[in-house]
């Protein structure tokens, strides 16, 4: 499996490169098997998840390596951060077949945004997908509770869809409980795509619109700055050593 980065071509690792170039058959999801059309070879096979659907997606490429063929799955990002990762290895595990599995990792969305918003993550984080398709919105309202009451910098993934659109300001509403209004929020669309966007607010005045399934949001900590349009945690260095 290889995760393919956030979407720029320079962000792909070698390594992920080499895998997709030395596979036999190539599977994915459309947006993402569009991502590296560039690196697809003539007599290579494609399946993409248009159609099929995840598990039977993964299914397909566990199938395929059993029975000796070099198959490469692609997934943006990192393929173990909130992709398929975790599903192949749960299906192996269930059919009790076992082809070599190799996880090639990737620039994971949480990395790539941070870069376009400065230094958000420079201290302890949490990371919390919003979609409640795969998750009750109980245990995601316990988790937000539980990381804003502890002060971390938290990672906001798949905010809002079209038919999921009240999540994030629920998740505002549950972290203000804890923090300023005035506390930095960093919004960051298609990280480096051509059509890649930041936006900084704050909590209190954090907008609904423009953020979509395209969109990570970062929550500031209770040290977390604003300078010059970007985004920054420290680390303490100043307090424990100043800094001039
Ligand atoms: N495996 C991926 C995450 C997939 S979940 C990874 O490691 O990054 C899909 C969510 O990831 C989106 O809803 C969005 O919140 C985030 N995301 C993925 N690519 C992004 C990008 N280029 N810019 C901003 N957010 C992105």
């Amino acid at each position: 499996m290889a995760g393919i980065g956030p979407g720029a071509a320079d962000l792909i690792t070698p390594r992920a490169r080499l895998a997709i170039e030395q596979a036999e058959i190539v599977i994915g999801y459309r947006t993402y098997l569009d991502l590296v059309t560039d690196f697809l070879k003539p007599g290579q096979k494609v399946l993409s998840s248009s159609m099929m659907q995840e598990i039977d997606r993964c299914r397909k490429a566990l199938e395929l390596a059993e029975s000796g063929g070099r198959v490469t799955m692609v997934c943006g990002g990192d393929p173990g951060i909130y992709a398929m990762a975790g599903l192949v290895f749960e299906l192996a595990r269930r059919n009790g077949c076992s082809p070599p599995i190799e996880i090639v990792p990737g620039v994971a969305a949480l990395s790539s945004c941070a870069a376009v918003l400065g230094a958000p993550l420079t201290h302890d984080f949490a990371s919390i997908s919003l979609s409640d398709l795969l998750t009750p919105w109980e245990t995601i309202e316990k988790r937000l509770h539980a990381a804003a009451q502890a002060d971390f910098v938290i990672v906001l993934y798949n905010p809002r869809s079209k038919k999921r659109t009240s999540q994030i300001m629920r998740a505002r509403g549950i972290i203000l409980g804890y923090r300023p209004g005035e506390t930095p929020v960093g919004m960051v669309s298609s990280a480096s795509r051509t059509d890649e966007s930041m936006r900084l607010s704050t909590l209190e005045d954090m907008p609904d619109e423009d953020i979509d399934m395209r969109t990570t949001v970062i929550v500031g900590n209770s040290r977390t700055f604003t300078w010059q349009n970007r985004m920054i945690t420290p680390r303490g260095y100043r307090d424990k050593y100043g800094l001039g």
